[in-house]
Formats: C-alpha cells, structure tokens, sequence
C-alpha cells in the first residue's frame, strides 16, 4: 500500500549569528535532521519527544508553512490541501468571526460556492462533529473549550482534506471531554478514511490514537514502531527513559526504569555522535563518535542505537 503522504530524510537547520553589525555565524540549528516518515491513508502517525525535539518543525513542514532545507516532501495523490487542529481553541478561532464564517472561511478560499451551497455545507460539517445547526450564528466565546475544539475540528474539515496536522488537540481541555474528542477524531477518521499527523505529550493519548509512533530527539527519529509495540517493548534508552517517566511511581518497576539525567542538549551544535549519549546510562565508546542508523529491530520496529546495530544481537 502507498503512503500518503512521504517524507524522506527532511532537514531543516537554522543558522544562528552573533553580533549586530559584523553578523558571524556561530552555529545551526538542526531542528529536524534527516527524518523519514510514511504517513499511511487513514491512520495516525503520531511523534513524541521532549520539547524542542523537531516535532513542531516537522509538522511545519508538512503544512508547508516551513520549506525543508534540504529532503523531498513527496505527495502521493495528494490534491487536497493538508489541515490543521491547534492545541488552543481559545486563541485559534478568531474571536470576532460567528461560526458559520469560521467554518466558511477556507471554503470560500479553496472553492467556489454559492450562498447557499455554503451555508448548507457548514450546517452538515456542525452536525458532523456533533453540534446542533443553530450555533451556526453564535461567536466563539459562547462555546466550551471542548465545543470550540469540535469548531476547529469542522473548520479542518471543510475542505476535504486527506490529511489533518493534530498538533496537542486535547491538551488545554479539561481532561473530562479529552477522550469525547479523541473519540470523535477516531469516529471522523475511519468514516473519512483521514490521515493524521498526531503531535502529543501524552503518552496515553498517543497510544490510544496511533497506527505508528516516531519517537524524536534532537531533531532525529530514535525509534519508531506500532503503539503496543512500542510500549511494551521499547528498545532505545531514550524511548524507555520516556515511558517510565509517563508512568505513576510504582516500587517494584523502579529497578527496570530509565531515568533522564541531565537537560536536553542545545540543539545548536548538539552533540557529535549518538545525540542522546550525554544523558545515556548505556553509553559505550563509540557513541560519542558514530552516528546509529536507524535499523528494523523486529518488522516495522526501528530502533537507531549502537545497543542494536546488529538486530538486537549485539546487546550490553
Ligand atoms: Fe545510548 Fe549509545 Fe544507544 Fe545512544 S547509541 S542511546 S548513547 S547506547
């Protein structure tokens, strides 16, 4: 089956300047660097990380408001324009527009349609996403956070795209309505048959939602598998460090936990090697010195750690 959309070894880096007038170059960014992703139609990819991990940026990307310094963002049948759900319905709607003018507005953009060919799509695309015709008229401020997250749902919608950018969409809710939502983006991708590109900090929420997860750390993918995989059988020490941070303190898992030492690096100039040996507990003399690859541990599980440069035989 072919991807969706592909992303094949996308960097962007970002030079930083010291001085105001006789401006040097003193480092880049490398705020995404050398990552590939195949987003399938009508599944979740989703990416975690710390913040400042390249998430963002990738996301960025893939609604090109960033253009990749260098890779291919190839798009496969892909006519329709991509979407996006903010983390923020409180700032993401604007506040002076009625709904049915939220929900128009990129109709009107991307297509030419009568009054009432409008009016009639925003009425059905409301009931879509589970709100009564009537609040058509109403302002954004009328609205809970989970109803304003269910507008900018429509509002993504509308165009019919194949692909929508979730970028932390439960997050500012109360976690009472999270999973109504999570729910109705499930019941939303399945009928529609839509991609998402899932960014989240919650790992239960991820979990929940995935069909693959790439783990990302300074602008690299570390690991990547299918979500019940990936939970119970994560292999990078970053992955895992990950977990156990996600998990309540529990006495008899506290031997097999990772623990994070130390900050994330800067990204600018990170480190050589291995980014993550600094903080690694594993961290063995070539770490510092090469790059791991990122190799298939097991059939769609890819880890990229010198632990497993040879499929998991080469083990501490
Ligand atoms: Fe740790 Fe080395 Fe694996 Fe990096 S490559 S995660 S430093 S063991």
């Amino acid at each position: 089956e072919h991807a969706l959309v592909r992303l094949e070894g996308i960097r962007r880096h970002f030079p930083v300047y010291r001085g105001n007038v006789l401006r040097r170059q003193t480092g880049t960014v490398k705020a995404v660097d050398g990552i590939s992703i195949n987003i399938m139609p009508g599944e979740t990819y989703s990416l975690v990380g710390e913040s400042g991990c390249g998430k963002t940026t990738t996301s960025r990307m893939l609604l090109m408001a960033d253009q990749p310094t260098e890779g291919d963002t190839e798009r496969r049948n892909f006519k329709a324009s991509v979407q996006a759900v903010f983390q923020d319905p409180w700032s993401s709607l604007n506040p002076r527009m009625r709904v049915d003018q939220i929900i128009a507005e990129p109709l009107i953009t991307h297509q030419r349609l009568s009054r009432s060919a409008v009016r009639a799509q925003v009425q059905e695309l409301l009931q879509v996403v589970g709100l009564h015709p009537f609040h058509a008229e109403r302002y954004p401020h009328e609205f809970s956070g989970g109803q304003r997250q269910r507008i900018a749902i429509a509002r993504a919608l509308s165009t019919r795209p194949k692909l929508i950018v979730l970028d932390e969409p439960v997050s500012a809710l109360d976690v009472s309505i999270r999973a109504q939502i999570l729910n109705l983006l499930k019941e939303l991708q399945s009928t529609y048959e839509l991609s998402y590109l899932l960014i989240a900090h919650n790992l239960a929420t991820v979990r929940y939602m995935s069909h693959t997860v790439g783990v990302m750390y300074l602008g690299k993918i570390v690991e990547e598998a299918p979500p019940i995989e990936l939970f119970t059988n994560a292999q990078h020490p970053y992955t895992r460090a990950l977990i156990s941070a996600s998990l309540p303190a529990h006495p008899r898992r506290q031997r097999e936990e990772i623990v994070l030492a130390g900050e994330v690096p800067s990204p600018i100039n990170p480190p050589a090697g291995c980014t993550f040996h600094p903080r690694c507990p594993f961290v063995m003399e070539r770490c510092s010195a090469d790059v791991p690859a990122l190799v298939e541990y097991t059939p769609r599980h890819f880890t990229a750690c010198h632990l497993y440069a040879d499929g998991g035989k080469n083990t501490c």
